[in-house]
C-alpha cells in the first residue's frame, strides 16, 4: 500500500471535482489564505470540512480559543463540498436492531436523539449565520423495491417509532404515486422526519464564514507533510509554514491522512460514492414520472441510491462508486450509475447528464461513528466514520469536539455528557489494513446478492 488508500486520483488537493456544487457555489468568499509563516494556537484542526470547521466555530464562540484550520486543498475540498446534501437522520451502518444488541435500548435511544439534535443543529447554524444553503424538501422518503421490502419496512417504521421515538410514517404504492412519484421500482414508502435538503459546498462555506468571523484561522491549500510532537507540543508542517499547538483535532475521515500518525492506520474503512446531475427538467418531463416532491430519497435497499430534485429543476442522483478511484473504473462505474437512474426512471432516459463526480465516505468496523481522543495522547482528538452521512453527524460531532476541549482544562477531562457511549473512542483496527479495498469488494458482491435475494 501507498501513501494513500485509493488510486492517487482520488487525493490531487489542487483540483476540484466538476461537481454541480462547484458550478454554483456562487460568489461566496471563503476567509484564510495559505499559511505562509510559522504559527502557534490553542488548537490545531487538521481538515477543513464540516467535522473541522464546525468544532472550529464552535471553539472560537463558545470558549474563546486560538484555534487554526489547516486543510489540503481549498475550503469543502472533502466530502463536505461534494455530497448529496441530504441533512437526515443515519450516521451508522449497523442498524437500530443490531445497536440494540450491541449496545443497548438506552444507548441506542441516545444515539438516536443525538441524530435529531443533529439535524436541528445545523438548522440553527444555517439560520442564525444567515448561510445561503438552498434548504429545500422536509422528511427523507426511503422506497421499498418489492412487496416483501415493503412490509419489512412497514414493521421498521413501527420500530421507529415505538421504540426509537422517531417521527416515520408508511404510505402504500398507490397513495405514494399519487403523492411523490411513481417508478417501476417503486412499491410504497416510509418518510422519516426531520430531513432536509441543501447545497453542501455552500453550507460548508458559510460554516468557515461563521468559524472565521469568530476568530479562527483558516488556512486552504496547506497539507500537513509531517506531524511531530515534542514535550507535549505538536508541531504540524506544511510546505511553507508550521503550526505549534498544545491539542490538535483530527477531522479528515475518508481522507485520513495515516501515513502521519501510525495509530491511524487501519482504523477507517473509506468507500467511493458517486453523483450524477442531469439538466433541468421541464414540467412535462417531471410529469412523466409523477415527480411532486422536494424531499430527499432513498431506495430501502442494501445497495442503496439516494436521489432529490434541485431548486433549478436538475436531478441529482447517486450511489455506489468505483472499486479503486482510478479514472477508468471511476468512467465504467459512472456507466452502471447511469444504467441504474434509467433503471429506475425510464422517462427520463434521453435526459442529458451534466455533472458527474465522486468522493469518498467513511466506515469503521464497528459500524459507529467514531468520536473520541487518542489513548497514547489525549491531547489529539478525531471525529469520522460517518457511514455516508455526515452533513448533520460531522458538523455535530464537531461541537461535541469543541465542547470536550472546552470543558476541560487538562488533558483528563471527561467526554461531554450528549456524547453517546455508541460513538465513543478509537474503533478496533481492520485486520490486514492493506486488503481493505479487497474486503469492500465482498462487502459489495454480498450485499448486491441479498438485494437480488429480494
Ligand atoms: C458522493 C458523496 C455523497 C454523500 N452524500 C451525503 C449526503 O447526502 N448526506 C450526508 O449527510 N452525507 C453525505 N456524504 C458524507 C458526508 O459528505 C461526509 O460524511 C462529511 O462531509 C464528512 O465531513 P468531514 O469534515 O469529516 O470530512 P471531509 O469533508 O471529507 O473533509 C476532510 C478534509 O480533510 C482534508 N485533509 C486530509 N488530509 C489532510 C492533511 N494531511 N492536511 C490537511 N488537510 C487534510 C481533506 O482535504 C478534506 O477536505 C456523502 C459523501 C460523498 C463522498
Amino acid at each position: 500500500m501507498g501513501k494513500w488508500l485509493y488510486d492517487d486520483a482520488m487525493y490531487r488537493f489542487d483540483s476540484p471535482q466538476p461537481s454541480y456544487w462547484e458550478a454554483t457555489a456562487g460568489g461566496g468568499d471563503t476567509p484564510g489564505k495559505p499559511l505562509s509563516s510559522d504559527e502557534s494556537c490553542d488548537v490545531a484542526i487538521i481538515g477543513g470540512g464540516y467535522t473541522g470547521l464546525s468544532a472550529a466555530y464552535h471553539l472560537c464562540r463558545d470558549y474563546d480559543l486560538d484555534v487554526r484550520v489547516l486543510e489540503a486543498g481549498h475550503i469543502g475540498w472533502g466530502a463536505s463540498g461534494r455530497n448529496g446534501g441530504f441533512c437526515s437522520i443515519g450516521g451508522d451502518g449497523l442498524g437500530a436492531e443490531k445497536m440494540i444488541k450491541n449496545f443497548g435500548l438506552e444507548s441506542t435511544r441516545d444515539y438516536y436523539r443525538s441524530q435529531v439534535a443533529a439535524v436541528e443543529l445545523v438548522r440553527d447554524i444555517i439560520v442564525d449565520e444567515k448561510i445561503d444553503a438552498e434548504r429545500h424538501g422536509s422528511g427523507e422518503v426511503a422506497i421499498a423495491c418489492s412487496d416483501n421490502g415493503f412490509r419489512q419496512l412497514k414493521e421498521h417504521a413501527e420500530f421507529q417509532f415505538r421504540v426509537l421515538g422517531l417521527d416515520t410514517s408508511v404510505v402504500t404504492r398507490d397513495k405514494f404515486r399519487a403523492r411523490y412519484f411513481d417508478s417501476p421500482l417503486q412499491h410504497g414508502a416510509i418518510i422519516l422526519q426531520p430531513t432536509f435538503g441543501l447545497h453542501p459546498l455552500r453550507f460548508v462555506q458559510g460554516l468557515a464564514g461563521a468559524a472565521g468571523k469568530h476568530g479562527a484561522a483558516i488556512h486552504p491549500n496547506s497539507e500537513v507533510t509531517h506531524w511531530a510532537t515534542n514535550n507535549g507540543v505538536h508541531e504540524l508542517r506544511t510546505a511553507n509554514g508550521c503550526i505549534r499547538a498544545k491539542k490538535v483535532v483530527l477531522a479528515t475521515n475518508g481522507f485520513a491522512p495515516e501515513h502521519l500518525r501510525g495509530q491511524l492506520k487501519g482504523r477507517a474503512l473509506p468507500l467511493i460514492s458517486s453523483i450524477l446531475v442531469t439538466r433541468p427538467l421541464s414540467d412535462e418531463e417531471l410529469a412523466a414520472q409523477s415527480w411532486q416532491t422536494n424531499s430527499p430519497s432513498i431506495t430501502a435497499v442494501n445497495l442503496l441510491n439516494y436521489f432529490r430534485l434541485l431548486p433549478d429543476g436538475r436531478f441529482m442522483f447517486g450511489g455506489r462508486g468505483s472499486a479503486n478511484g482510478n479514472e477508468q473504473s471511476a468512467a465504467e462505474n459512472f456507466v452502471k450509475l447511469t444504467a441504474r437512474f434509467h433503471e429506475m426512471f425510464p422517462a427520463w432516459r434521453e435526459v442529458n447528464i451534466d455533472y458527474r463526480w465522486h468522493g469518498l465516505v467513511c466506515m469503521t468496523r464497528r459500524l459507529t461513528p467514531a468520536i473520541g481522543r487518542l489513548e497514547d495522547d489525549p491531547s489529539v482528538f478525531f471525529g469520522f466514520g460517518y457511514h455516508g452521512n455526515g452533513v448533520n453527524t460531522a458538523t455535530w460531532s464537531g461541537k461535541q469536539i469543541a465542547d470536550w476541549i472546552g470543558a476541560g482544562g487538562d488533558n483528563k477531562g471527561a467526554p461531554p455528557k450528549s456524547l453517546p457511549s455508541v460513538v465513543q473512542g478509537m474503533p478496533v483496527r481492520l485486520p490486514f489494513p492493506g486488503l481493505r479495498l479487497q474486503y469492500i469488494r465482498g462487502a459489495i458482491a454480498w450485499r448486491r446478492l441479498l438485494d437480488r435475494l429480494g
